[in-house]
């Protein structure tokens, strides 16, 4: 038998020029693709449910006679038909019909529907159920299996996809679709077999858990999430390889820059500042490209080691490109660097999107022609830019950018031949066995201490109905000398409402606290005003700034030691944790204040209630994961970070370590399997293992 990934899908019946064009774009393109293409979710159309039994927001099969067929006219004219099955009666509803069709439901008609069974002004409803009507003597059997839903694309339904894998599922034996697990892994790991998986995922039996299904707890869904995390996991380790496997600039330990550095900054870096300086200065001598993630809690003090490592570059007389995920943290980066490298005699150049026309030229001109140091957002790493002589790529806050993104760097090196090193760095603290996968082509140092003289931030949970007492304390903090943060969250991911919310409470906020001077910083503002409103606050001119989560990250102000958190319920912890780092930065004692909307739902009390308990980012981290279980903490779909067909990174965070296991010895005693594994989970456009 032929292997399944090698018939493309118009082997199949029915699948001509048009529908190949359609399934090319939902990533189908020969049977394997077909058979990994999962359902989403399934419907249970197994059994007919007594209307008597149904539960609101079931999805069922029902049975019955129609009592009556009427025009309700209501808000918007609808056709209802009432149906009985001696049990009970409910009612279809339906908003669009033809005069055809309510002939077709007269009284006395005998009908099966499907649909969800949701409360109405009738009782329970169904609207526009899928229906049939049933003549009298000949039995409709039910469906054998339950019904998969399959990620589709217009024009391609739902039972054209479930014909296609009918197909696909005929064809497929062991000969056909390779294991690519050898069995000693399977049975060490206890994963089942293949095959079996994906029949059972296309098609499970009647009796199957659906639930267990919903949750991904079954085998068959282990199994997979098994080989789509060790294929990615292969593919890190192979684009390490890959990287390892390219020259880089040696850069000897720098001695006379840092010297100076240090003389300049005021302050001693912290004991963990300078192991992880060891570590990465070790790294930057050797001749292949450091691929270094720094680990720090917010306010743990990475930029000085980022500017160590630049150091170490700048010595040895090439360039180094620091690279911020938002213009205002890039900003405040450029600020930083100026301050540090100006005195030294070094130039610090500044690139970013919004930079435009001549300034844009000649921003080029300057890295072209060997600026030591270039700050930037992502604008960086466009085509036009061409460095001269790069030997070092800096990355601060790692988790907004893609794997994708990181390996456009490696094409802006001194030249073809020497590849950058590689320093990112990041705030978000991520468990352990997460940080292995998600990092897994990078080396991890860990800076896990905090400067001197930080008191930790103190943290309460108020109701917003307590509002005006919190904005006295506003005042009273404010009047003593000290500065605040009045963050407004995001509504409904829309950033265009949440600025309107910050410039309605920067308005109340100015108007509530006459005498002090308020001001207000949000992602719609450009970029010059955003930088003159930050060095306003930095320098004591504004007492309160309203701002939006763009200050999220690497703002930095120590006089600034309250902050408010409007609707904190609306943030995932680590953001919050983020955002609360704001704080707590110089000596004086720091308050942060979760100004909540009640009722907090349970979950959100206990999530709000760790806040409460601790600033320990990584603590933070771990209890957000046991409460949420399976969840989407890391946020892929926010940071883009990965995405999974099956597995998902926090539900199987439990397989990781195996994964990890079983892949070492993949590469070692299977070498031969990795590239067909690569190819039948990885191929579109994600293949970061080959370069
Ligand atoms: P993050 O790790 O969140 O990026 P930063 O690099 O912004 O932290 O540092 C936070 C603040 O701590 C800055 O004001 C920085 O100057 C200061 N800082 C960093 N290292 C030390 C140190 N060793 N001693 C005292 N202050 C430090
Ligand atoms: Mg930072």
């Amino acid at each position: 038998m032929t292997e399944l990934a090698a018939v493309p899908v118009t082997a199949l019946k029915g699948v001509g020029a048009a529908m190949q064009e359609k399934l090319t774009k939902v990533g189908l393109e020969n049977l394997q693709d077909v058979l990994f293409h999962l359902p989403l979710r399934y419907q249970d159309r197994t059994r007919i449910v007594p209307i008597g039994s149904l539960r609101p927001g079931q999805d069922a099969v029902v049975e019955g006679t129609v009592t009556g067929a009427d025009i309700a006219m209501g808000k918007r004219r609808s056709l209802l038909v009432r149906l009985n099955d001696g049990t009970g009666t409910l009612s279809l509803r339906f908003y669009h019909f033809s005069n055809a069709q309510k002939e077709g439901l007269k009284r006395g008609t005998h009908l099966r529907c499907y649909g969800e069974v949701r409360p109405g002004s009738s009782g329970l409803e169904i609207y526009h159920p899928e229906y049939r009507a049933l003549s009298g003597e000949t039995q409709i059997a039910v469906e054998q299996t339950l019904t998969p839903i399959y990620p589709t694309t217009e024009g391609l339904t739902q039972q054209r996809l479930r014909q296609l894998s009918e197909l696909a599922l005929a064809r497929l034996g062991p000969h056909s679709l390779p294991d690519w697990l050898p069995e000693e892994l399977a049975k060490e790991y206890q994963l089942g077999p293949l095959a079996e998986a994906i029949r059972y995922l296309h098609r499970p039996p009647a009796d199957a858990d659906i639930e267990e299904l919903a949750e991904g707890r079954h085998w068959a869904q282990h199994r997979l999430a098994f080989e789509e995390l060790l294929t990615h996991q292969l593919s890190l380790q192979r684009l390490r390889e890959s990287v390892r496997a390219q020259q880089a600039p040696q850069l000897p330990v720098a001695s006379k820059l840092p010297a100076q550095f240090l003389h300049n900054l005021g302050f001693e870096p912290t004991g963990a500042q300078k192991r992880v300086g060891a570590e990465i200065a070790y790294d930057l001598a050797q001749d292949e490209p450091m691929l270094r993630l720094v680990q720090g809690d917010v306010g743990s003090g990475k930029t000085v080691v980022a500017a160590f490592a630049a150091l170490q570059a700048l010595e040895a007389g090439y360039q180094v490109a620091l690279m911020a995920p938002t213009e205002i943290l890039a900003e405040q980066h450029f600020i930083n660097f100026s301050k540090w490298l100006q005195p030294l005699g070094l130039e610090v150049a500044w690139l970013a999107g919004k930079l435009k026309g001549k300034a844009r030229a000649a921003a080029l001109e300057q890295i072209a022609s060997g600026a030591p140091m270039v700050v930037g957002t992502h604008a960086l790493f466009q085509d036009e830019v061409k460095f001269h002589k790069l030997a070092l790529v800096i990355i601060d806050e790692q988790h907004r950018f893609g794997v994708q993104q990181r390996l456009a760097l490696r094409k802006k090196g001194v030249d073809a031949r020497l590849c950058p090193h590689q320093l990112i760095m990041t705030a978000t603290p991520i468990p352990r066995t997460l940080a292995m996968s998600a990092y897994a082509d990078l080396d991890t140092s860990i800076l896990d201490e905090l400067p001197p003289g930080r008191t930790p931030v103190n943290t309460v949970l108020i109701a917003d109905s307590r509002r005006i007492e919190v904005i006295e304390r506003v005042r009273t903090a404010c009047n003593e000398g000290r500065q605040a943060y009045w963050v407004c969250t995001l509504i409904e991911e829309s950033e265009e409402l949440t600025c309107q919310a910050a410039e309605t409470t920067f308005e109340d906020l100015a108007a509530a606290l006459g005498g002090l001077n308020v001001g207000l910083i949000h992602g719609r503002m450009k970029p010059a005003e955003k930088a003159a409103i930050m060095d306003q606050f930095k320098q004591g001119a504004l007492q309160l700034l309203v701002a939006t989560t763009v200050i999220e990250v690497g703002v930095d102000v120590p006089n600034a030691s309250l902050m408010i958190i409007e609707n904190p319920e609306r943030l995932g912890l680590a953001q919050l944790h983020q955002l609360r780092g704001r704080v707590g930065r110089g000596s004086a004692a720091s308050h942060c204040v979760l100004l909540y909307h009640p009722p907090l739902s349970q979950l959100g009390r206990e999530r709000l209630g760790i806040m409460r308990e601790t600033c320990d980012g990584f603590l933070i981290a771990e209890k957000d994961l046991e409460i949420r279980g399976p969840g989407e903490m890391l946020g892929t779909r926010q940071t883009g970070l990965l995405q999974f067909k099956v597995a998902d990174l926090m539900r199987d965070a439990d397989l990781l370590p195996a994964v990890r296991d079983a892949s070492m010895s993949l590469l070692q005693q299977w070498p031969q399997h990795v590239s067909p594994l690569l190819d039948r989970w990885l191929r579109h456009g994600q293949q970061y293992g080959q370069v």
